[in-house]
């Protein structure tokens, strides 16, 4: 396939289209913009929209859009033509500096968390010149960020950068002081692996579940499952490969470079890598990659399921966040490097991390909490809710021996400077690697595990972000003032370990002892998103971001109730889809299927008294009971639906939520699923799990 390369980012408006475009200084001066944030002059931005409405055209499209990420979790466009009158009753075809930095959609049906009384309603999209526009479905996309008029951020894009900033300014402090001069400027990395399960489009639409809630709400445990493991890096269907290639090129085309695919655990579950990129790109990069898996999904007749937990008995699907720091000459921070003076500026990177993530576990935690991660989180396939950090037993070691003065003596390599060791170097290693760590190091980078499929990947990098920034803030004012720096950095390197090594688990973290070991170091254990949501707004929570300019208290108050009061809706329309479906569709399927049987029996009774109606009597018995018990716990769930009114405090709703109607809904389901393993196939109405997850 030589024609990838050329495929490749020919529908982005790129560095080359941009030097190709654009006459010398309007390039210098968007450059500027790009790499130091300056702010563009409307007469360059007047060239540059031109300039991009000339190549939008020549490629087809006929309008433009402000393309944003609400708090919806997912992205949001309002499409303008380039179309201006001329008078004559012709048009022409026109797109303004104006118009490309800035957009005014009608905010009001967006979530804001009260942020935004509907009387001034209005929230404005500004530009992002530091994501490419590009081209999908004859419209030009312009990446931009969304704020309310008063300057708060109504989106996931806006903090996201305010975080990459704030790492930039603290991580160039702390190269500064190991004689870094090079680097001008310090981003975080990510490459977001994506799971996903595609099933058949026709067997879909027959399940209002999956297409009300993303999900499966009631299905019995098939024959078969993933207990042989021949689906995990299996033979790829042809079906399912086509769809893979295609989705391929779409991705190529956005400029996206998805590299990894193969089959996942769980019968029907594939997943998706990407090369990693600048964190704001791989965000914008992974909303589009999720959106453009749907519509590859539908020309292949299938549907790609999102959902964390769209089947019970296996795998759900989650998003490794592989998350790095890298300086704009190349240079990864968390390398270890080859002379003691480059371990020691990666050791103090690392305590960063280590500290970050021990001091803010609940922050961490609290950004990956969504009512469809809760059914993963803590289940037997998925990192549970317990924040620990992997590091392995080589640099755990390495720590261990600073913390205790003495030296490293490992693997050979000797000290040469005041008490920083030569760190053997880190070979990423997938034989002792630890797959059940929910943050785990690999050798030159973190992987977060505990993301959720569907999951914006930006809150949980806007977290690392500032919590790494901020311990790189506390060390680099310790270290600009020491006198004897080596020493300083060994103090901190201890003081590390000392404080915060409870956060380090090696072990299985899938295993009983380790819930009780956790909670023995006073880790958190905040098992559902009613329980972890609270602790978005803690004191100390507010203090941090407030101190870096990520938000203000009334950003993170409005954040907190946009996400309860998400988790609510959740569960009610999960709720009132499973009454209908047990309701309208099992109940009278159930009673088709007694109907028959009595009627067999009757049948066989007239043709001959002496036949014996022992099966169909036993089957109605049954049948029978457990239907009416189907129709009590409808009932149930019902008073539970009934009775969220009576709890209006969003927290105090989300709890109710959780343990009521959640509670009610797992109970209908025992019942249904039971009734559908003795209910004749003919008369189940919908697809079942071996249906679902085989016939593709
Ligand atoms: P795995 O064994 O977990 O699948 P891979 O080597 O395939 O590991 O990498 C997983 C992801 O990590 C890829 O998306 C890759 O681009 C990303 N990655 C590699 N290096 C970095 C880095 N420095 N920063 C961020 N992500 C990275
Ligand atoms: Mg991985």
């Amino acid at each position: 396939m030589s024609k990838v390369p050329e495929l490749f980012g020919s529908l982005v408006f790129n560095d080359t289209v941009m030097k190709e475009r654009l006459p010398k200084d309007t390039y210098k001066a968007l450059k500027a913009t790009i790499q130091k944030g300056k702010p563009l002059d409307l007469s360059v931005a007047n060239v540059v929209a031109n300039a991009m409405k000339d190549w939008a055209i020549e490629k087809g499209a006929t309008h433009f859009t402000h393309w944003f990420q609400p708090m919806t979790g997912i992205t949001a466009e309002k499409h303008d033509s380039f179309i201006s009158p001329t008078g004559d009753g012709n048009v022409i075809m026109e797109f303004s500096g104006k118009e490309l930095i800035k957009g005014e959609p009608d905010a009001s049906s967006f979530p804001s968390g009260g942020l935004r009384a509907t009387f001034e309603a209005r929230g404005y999209t500004a530009w992002d010149p530091t994501s490419y526009a590009f081209i999908k479905d004859g419209s030009l996309y312009i990446p931009t960020a969304f704020c309310s008029y008063g300057g708060e951020a109504l989106d996931k894009k806006t903090p996201l950068l305010r975080s990459m900033e704030v790492m930039n300014t603290e991580a160039l402090r702390v190269l500064r002081l190991f004689g870094n001069q090079d680097a001008k400027r310090v981003i975080t990395t990510v490459g977001p692996e994506q799971e996903y399960f595609l099933i058949d489009k026709a067997l879909y639409n027959q399940r209002k579940d999956l297409m009300y809630t993303g999900r499966t709400l009631f299905g019995a445990k098939p024959p078969k499952g993933q207990e042989l493991e021949d689906h995990y890096f299996g033979t790829i269907k042809p079906r399912i490969s086509a769809f893979m290639k295609d989705l391929d090129e779409e991705l190529w085309k956005l400029g996206i470079y998805a590299k990894t695919k193969h089959n996942e655990v769980a019968p029907a579950q594939h997943e998706l890598a990407p090369i990693f990129e600048d964190t704001n790109l791989a965000t914008d990069h992974n909303q589009l990659t999720m959106e453009i898996m749907k519509k590859v999904a539908e020309r292949h007749g299938l549907a790609c399921l999102l959902h964390e937990k769209p089947f019970a008995g296996v795998n759900g699907s989650g998003k490794h966040n592989n998350w790095s720091i890298s300086t704009d000459t190349g240079l990864n921070l968390l390398e270890p490097g080859n002379s003691p003076h480059e371990n020691a500026q990666f050791l103090i990177f690392l305590c960063a991390v280590i500290k970050g993530v021990d001091e803010y576990q609940d922050l961490l935690r609290v950004s990956v909490a969504t009512a469809g991660n809760d059914h993963r989180l803590g289940a037997n396939e998925a990192p549970p809710a317990i924040i620990s950090m992997y590091l392995g037993d080589e640099l755990t070691e390495v720590l261990e021996s600073f913390e205790k003065g003495g030296t490293y003596e490992g693997h050979g390599r000797v000290d040469m400077e005041t008490g920083v060791k030569v760190l053997p170097h880190f070979q990423k290693d997938t034989t002792d690697r630890n797959r059940t760590s929910p943050f785990a190091f690999t050798g030159n980078k973190f992987e977060f595990r505990m993301l959720g499929s569907s999951l914006s990947i930006a809150c949980p990098n806007i977290m690392l972000n500032t919590i790494v920034a901020e311990e790189l803030s506390q060390f680099a004012d310790i270290l600009e003032k020491s006198k004897d720096f080596s020493a300083a950095v060994t103090a901190i390197i201890q003081d590390t370990m000392k404080n915060h090594k409870r956060i380090i688990f090696n072990g299985n973290n899938y295993s009983d002892e380790w819930v009780k070991e956790a909670e023995r170091r006073g880790l958190y254990n905040l098992k559902s998103t009613a329980e972890a949501l609270p602790y978005y707004i803690a004191d100390r929570n507010i203090q941090l971001f407030t101190k870096h300019n990520i938000f203000t208290p009334e950003e993170m108050h409005s954040r907190f109730e946009i996400q309860l009061d998400n988790y609510c809706k959740v569960l009610h329309i999960e709720a009132l889809t499973m009454l209908e479906m047990a309701r309208r569709d099992i109940l009278p399927a159930v009673g088709g299927y007694i109907k028959d049987l009595s009627e067999t029996a009757q049948n066989k009774k007239a043709f001959s008294p002496q036949l014996g109606c022992q099966v169909e009597e036993a089957l109605l018995e049954k049948l029978s009971n457990l239907s009416y018990c189907l129709y009590k716990k409808a009932e149930k769930l019902d008073e539970a639906i009934l009775g969220a009114k009576n709890h209006t405090e969003i927290t105090d709703s989300a709890n109710y939520y959780y343990e009521s109607v959640f509670g009610a809904m797992r109970e209908l389901r025992a019942v249904a699923d039971e009734l559908e393993t003795i209910t004749a196939e003919k008369h189940w109405p919908f697809p079942t799990y071996g249906d679902l997850l085989f016939r593709v």
